[in-house]
């Protein structure tokens, strides 16, 4: 008999020793290298059993309420507040280029979509930089993308009367 196919069978072994095999059992005990494994997912097993998950705080509820609702009073930021302040003072490192990365690909996309966005001839800012301008046009995109939430929430509101809900 092969090692490897005992071995296989070995959890069986420990935990229903009715349904293995009498041969496999035969090998185990007289195999010391399957005997070794099999000592050793008992310790395994009976080491597990006696884990115990850590018990929570019985202070974690109280905080966790605390914390939402300064959350809540906080004043609402501006998203391109929360991303600028996450970009610069962003308590995780590794945080800090996926951040860079999506600022990026916010421009690139909030640029393109300005020009189909928004309507009104943007006024020439000579002084300021491409860059203030982006920041510029993203914080327009972010109050169109919210006027449009809330036009649809008003329309989900107005079920069937409204004649563009589809
Ligand atoms: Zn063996």
């Amino acid at each position: 008999m092969i090692c490897r196919n005992i071995q296989s069978k070995l959890p069986d072994l420990l935990l229903e020793p009715g349904s293995v095999a009498a041969d496999v059992r035969a090998h185990v005990e007289n195999c010391t290298e399957c005997g070794r494994e099999l000592r050793e997912l008992r310790a395994t097993m009976s080491a597990l059993d006696a884990w115990e998950a850590p018990e929570i705080s019985p202070y974690f509820d109280g905080r966790m309420t605390v914390l939402l609702r300064d959350e809540q009073r906080a004043p609402r930021a501006g998203w391109l507040e929360r991303m600028r302040a996450r970009l610069l003072f962003g308590e995780s490192m590794r945080l800090r280029p996926l951040a860079a990365g999506a600022l990026a690909l916010a421009i690139a996309v909030g640029g393109g979509l300005y020009a189909g966005f928004v309507s009104q001839p943007a006024q020439p800012v000579q002084s300021a930089s491409p860059v203030i301008r982006d920041l510029q046009s993203l914080d327009e995109n972010a109050q169109v993308f919210q006027q449009l939430n809330s036009m649809d929430q008003d329309t989900g509101d107005a079920g069937p009367a409204s004649p563009n809900s589809l």
